[in-house]
């Protein structure tokens, strides 16, 4: 049996109430790049700010996805709502599928007050990033009191979660030397909050011992709590939630809080409208017989490499490059 596609109003209504099958409509929508997420968006968007948005990054295989799930049935069992978007960049799959280990959320697929979305790549313009920031959006005005964004990270991912979160879990467990080492050369942004992951494992007080070394080199204010946590057993969880509530209350009391999404907000935006930009560019320049001359000529060496901006630029964005 069809079933009727939702309308804008209706849509609007079922998000805001915290709808379900509105907020997964939605969602899709959002994925697809469809013109009614716009306007949906556009609506929810005034009554947006109210969740705690907790982003969590790490390398894959630390526990991301275990340790989210324990952070939900504790956030859970104090009667508040919850919404995860889960984000894979190497996965095809999106519309909800269960990306990999992410089974592990799966004990809370059946809980009214949870709602979890696995984002992967759908390829349309404005990529994973904006329908990342958009189903944060919606998740945030369907009453969700926690948003959970989960992305793979290891220094530079497709989504960075530091421009949505309020605060930024990292999670790294015994062997994630690497992330150790990009913390520590600044390639990777320093976390508000780091779970050493996998306390079971006997590598894991060595490696905590490594991040606080590292960690201690930051200016006093930028220096994340740093716990060690057992997902499987949700040992360490409570301690961890404890540590992204005082830092976001942290933030709140002092109006840091207000200040950091002001910035991130302008940053996404900035971000955004960059990488549309540059996919608007390749897709003209591939498009266009003329254009890929040019850019054969300057490997011919007839044309030189600013002349031949100069000529892209004016031809897909109208910008006269000497007028800046
Ligand atoms: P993600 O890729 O970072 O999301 O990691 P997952 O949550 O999918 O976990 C990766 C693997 O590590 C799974 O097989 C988990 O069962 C296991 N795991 C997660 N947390 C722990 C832990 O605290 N101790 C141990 N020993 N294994 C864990």
């Amino acid at each position: 049996m069809a079933r009727k596609e939702l309308t804008l109003d209706e849509l609007v209504t079922g998000v805001r109430a915290g709808d379900r099958r509105a907020l997964a409509r939605a969602i899709s929508l959002v994925e697809d790049g469809d013109q009614l997420a716009y306007g949906l968006v556009r609506e929810l968007y005034p009554g947006t700010g109210r969740a705690a948005i907790v982003g969590v990054t790490g390398p894959p295989g630390v526990g991301k996805s275990s340790l989210v799930g324990a952070l939900v049935r504790l956030v859970r069992e104090r009667g508040q709502t919850v919404g995860v978007v889960s984000v894979d960049p190497s996965s095809p799959f999106s519309r909800g599928a269960l990306l990999g280990d992410r089974i592990r959320l799966a004990d809370h697929f059946l809980d009214p007050g949870v709602f979890i979305r696995s984002m992967g790549t759908r390829g349309h313009l404005g990529g994973l990033a904006e329908s990342t920031l958009q189903a944060v959006l919606l998740l945030d005005a369907a009453g969700k009191d926690v948003v959970f964004v989960e992305t793979v990270g290891a220094g530079q991912s497709e989504v960075e979660v530091t421009g949505i979160a309020d605060t930024v879990l990292l999670v790294l467990m015994p062997g994630s030397g690497d992330s150790v080492q990009a913390l520590k050369a600044g390639i990777m942004e320093i976390p508000d909050v780091i779970a050493v992951n996998k306390l079971d494992h006997p590598a894991a007080k060595t490696m905590l011992n490594e991040v606080r070394s590292i960690v201690a080199l930051a200016e006093p204010e930028q220096r994340p709590t740093i716990l060690l946590t057992e997902a499987l057993r949700g040992e360490g969880v409570p301690e961890l939630l404890a540590a992204i509530e005082e830092h976001r209350s942290a933030l709140f009391a002092d109006g840091r809080l207000e200040a950091r999404r002001r910035r991130n907000l302008a940053a996404e935006v900035f971000a955004l409208a960059s990488s549309r930009a540059s996919a608007h560019l390749r897709a003209a320049v591939a498009d266009d017989p003329e254009l890929l001359r040019v850019l054969q000529s300057v490997e011919n060496r007839e044309l030189d490499p600013l002349s031949a901006v100069r000529r892209i630029l004016e031809e897909v964005f109208r910008i006269d490059a000497d007028a800046r």
